[in-house]
């Protein structure tokens, strides 16, 4: 069977940056699973796996564009600490849910001097050129209620 949206995916894969630093990879005996075609994954990735099939290998390089965005300084934030006040050991680094005009999302801390806090919103990912190496572990077709939701249900996919 193909990949083709309205399908679900198996995949093993590894994430490097362009130095060849590992930045994710699939459990070793768990591999991810996605719906095809739902946006489940980035475009890029997305792109590249349609029309294979299970047992087939590639490697992937994605530009920013198709993968988590390119990093937009409107999104790097300058706001005052005491809005952090419950939480007492604020740290750069730090990864925080916050409420923004475009509903939640994370904002990692990246700078705190004095009273102000330096906050971003960009995707940790954004702006980088993303190196995949992928295994397609299997591929059926999706239950009617996994399309209605627009995930996979059961191992590497959602539980609920
Ligand atoms: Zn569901």
């Amino acid at each position: 069977m193909e990949i083709a949206d309205q399908r679900v995916v198996y995949i093993h894969y590894i994430l490097t940056d362009d130095s060849g630093e590992t930045l994710d990879r699939s459990e070793k005996e768990s591999p991810l699973a996605y719906l095809h075609g739902a946006g489940n994954i980035i475009p890029g990735l997305e792109k590249a796996l349609s029309g294979r099939s299970r047992g087939d290998k590639l490697a992937v390089t994605i530009t920013p564009e198709d993968g988590y965005g390119v990093r937009d300084d409107a999104l790097v934030q300058q706001v005052p600490r005491r809005l952090f006040n419950g939480i007492p050991d604020l740290q750069v680094g730090m990864q925080l849910r916050a409420d923004s005009d475009h509903g939640p999302r994370v904002v990692t801390v990246t700078k705190i001097l004095g009273d102000m806090v330096t906050i971003d919103a960009n995707h940790s990912l954004a702006g980088q050129t993303l190196h995949f190496d992928v295994e397609i572990a299997d591929v059926r077709a999706a239950t009617e209620e996994e399309m209605v939701h627009g995930h996979v249900h059961g191992a590497g996919g959602h539980h609920h």
